[in-house]
């Protein structure tokens, strides 16, 4: 693929994401949303289907309904590319589909430019990344790495109705989930996908490589004051709770900031008990939540916040805590990243290494096959809304480095 051809296929990317993001179970509203076995879920991936067959790959859906487009190589050894084909609620139209629909139109035109790779390829749409209808967090990955048990499909919608009846019901063959499991033939993954941050789209820059997806520290955390009238009580009286969270969420924030310039901590859940007007609550419960790709980094925060939480009490305040959730960073595989870089450089695309903010199907795949994730920009960082937006040159820039790199890593002896 040329330069100059990727601002056409950024284009022929956009009508597809466009004809794509119209399949929706909520029309009427600028937000899409498609689900797990819902009819807009059939109509996309039928959709997809018929680009894959033009393309010239043969299609089949796994037992769990991950949609895969093979192009027969020399050996049976494969290159899987592809992200997922499912929205959040109210989503938009380029999150997730766009690495399908950029994976489909990069082997769709070395296909047609007469390429004929030693490993085989495949392009694959995942099933229910988001977990936007069962609260099961990326099964269509974990399907593909033999990590999804028929067990975990008991699991019901809001509507009572479990999973496992529904993939029954369209001849899923649940009991047999194990099925779906690539790791015997798939020796690497890529996913292209939209980086949903603003620093590319900020900085001017058309690929991020990723280095590491982030990971993740959770604390829950009760702050315990005095309960009282907030007419009658003079400040020097009080525990005010509430002004003891104050405090420590500045101190956390400074901690984390003085760390890492990776780092990040959010306050987005707090109950205030009883969270009256004309009370000084008795307790405030909120929970931390913090990330960093960089995994020291993240244990140091981690500590960090520990400590100060730790020597909070006292003075009338007591303060409860628990650390609930550790997920580590997942490095991507750099060998690929290398290669992937070389590729964007060949392209003199304006790039920069970086970590992802939020999770992706890549990360759990990772762990199994050797993955790597080339990011391209949101515009104004927008994403899991109806905003979403990526410039077709962009789309075509991406295309133009996961063709260059499937033609330097498939082609390889
Ligand atoms: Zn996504």
């Amino acid at each position: 693929m040329k330069y100059h051809e990727t601002l056409d296929r950024g284009s022929e990317i956009e009508n597809r994401l466009n004809e794509l993001g119209k399949i929706s179970d909520t029309p009427g509203v600028p937000g899409i949303w498609r689900a797990i076995l819902t009819d807009s879920d059939f109509r996309g991936k039928s959709l997809i289907r018929s680009w894959m067959e033009e393309a010239g790959l043969n299609v089949r859906e796994d037992v769990f309904g991950n949609l895969i487009g093979r192009l027969e190589g020399e050996v049976p050894e494969t290159i899987m590319v592809g992200s997922h084909v499912d929205t959040v609620k109210d989503g938009g139209k380029y999150d997730g589909a766009c690495g399908v629909v950029t994976a489909i139109e990069a082997v769709g035109a070395l296909v047609k430019n007469g390429w004929k790779p030693y490993y085989s390829v495949e392009v694959v749409g995942i099933e229910e990344e988001e977990g936007s209808r069962f609260d099961l967090s990326y099964p269509g990955s974990y399907a593909l790495v033999g990590k999804l048990s028929p067990e975990e499909l008991a699991i019901c919608d809001e509507e009572g109705t479990a999973l496992k009846d529904l993939m029954e019901e369209r001849g899923y063959d649940w009991k047999n989930i194990a099925k779906a499991d690539v790791r015997s033939y798939v020796k690497e993954f890529m996913e292209l996908h939209v980086e949903q941050g603003a620093v590319l789209d900020r900085e001017g820059l058309s690929i991020g490589l990723v280095e590491n997806i982030t990971g993740m520290v959770d604390f829950d955390v009760t702050v315990h004051g005095e309960q009282n009238h907030a007419g009658t009580t003079p400040m020097y009286l009080r525990k005010d709770p509430m002004v003891k969270t104050a405090e420590l969420i500045l101190k956390l924030t400074e901690a984390v900031k003085s760390i890492s310039s990776t780092g990040v901590i959010t306050f987005g859940e707090m109950q205030l008990h009883p969270g009256v007007a004309n009370v000084i609550p008795g307790s405030v419960h909120f929970i931390v939540d913090m990330r960093d790709g960089n995994r020291e980094a993240l244990l140091k925060e981690e500590s960090a916040v520990a400590e100060i939480l730790s020597a909070a009490s006292g003075d009338g305040f007591d303060v409860e805590f628990k650390m609930y959730n550790h997920e580590d960073p997942v490095p991507m595989d750099s060998v690929l990243v290398d290669d992937l870089e070389r590729c964007v450089q060949e392209a003199s695309i304006p790039y920069k290494r970086m970590n992802s903010g939020a999770g992706h199907d890549s990360m759990i795949i990772a762990w199994e096959i050797p993955t790597c994730m080339i990011f391209i920009p949101s515009v104004n960082g927008i994403s899991h809304s109806p905003k979403e937006y990526t410039k077709p040159e962009d789309l075509g820039r991406g295309c133009e480095v996961l063709g260059r790199m499937l033609v330097k890593r498939a082609s390889e002896k």
